[in-house]
């Protein structure tokens, strides 16, 4: 494992993960370099943890490059892409887990992979969002899809429910989690203790997909 060492002033050795994944250790003055290699290694699982979510914060950060390889992700499941030849805009998602586009998209792959998204949230979300209101016990009038940046999802008093295609980017569990928050708001419109109440009775780990959210929503 590579670190740099910094002698610190510190009392105590502290570890940095900084923000390109590398670490970083700061060690008092008169602590030996074999100590903090020793703690180094029995630190090691955590140091690798943060390091792994610093690569993925910055993946999640660097726009698309629509290059062989590059992963895509569809609720939850990794997909990478591969470009075939093709004049006309074709794009899917195979079985072996490829997101497969014809090199026709690439005059504007932006447009077309959302166009795809768009497509894949529509189905996905209605399909889900029928499952769970159907096993939870609620009514809706229709699902529609939008391109909003930073709601997920909203519910109207008539009982419409709108959803951002940009959802399904996130793991299946938080989409869940949103397309259950709104079923809810079917019955209850605020968030109310009442609200919480029962959404605890549907989803018990709530806080900690909220938590969750909260955290990672921005990156998608
Ligand atoms: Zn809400």
């Amino acid at each position: 494992m590579d670190y740099k060492i910094i002698r610190s002033k510190r009392k105590t050795l502290v570890l940095h993960i900084n923000s390109d994944a590398t670490l970083t250790v700061k060690l008092p003055y008169g602590v030996s370099i074999a100590y903090a290699e020793k703690f180094i290694v029995k630190k090691r699982s955590w140091i690798e943890k943060k390091q792994a979510e610093f690569i993925t914060k910055r993946e999640k950060h660097k726009p698309k490059q629509y290059v062989n390889g590059e992963v895509f992700s569809f609720a939850g499941k990794r997909y990478e892409l591969e470009i075939v030849p093709g004049s006309k805009a074709e794009l899917s998602l195979t079985v072996e887990g490829k997101f497969r586009i014809t090199q026709k998209c690439l005059e504007a792959p932006k447009h077309y992979v959302e166009w795809f998204y768009k497509q894949f949230a529509k189905q996905y979300l209605t399909g889900r969002t029928a499952e769970l209101a159907n096993a939870l016990g609620y009514r809706y009038n229709s699902i529609k899809i939008n391109s909003a940046k930073t709601r997920w999802g909203s519910c109207s008093y008539k009982g419409n429910i709108n959803y951002s295609w940009r959802l399904v980017m996130m793991p299946a569990e938080m989409i869940d989690y949103v397309i259950t928050h709104e079923l809810v708001h079917l019955d209850i419109h605020d968030h109310s203790s009442r609200f919480y109440n029962r959404l605890q009775l549907h989803m018990p780990d709530h806080k900690r997909r909220e938590k969750w959210l909260k955290v990672n929503a921005s990156l998608f």
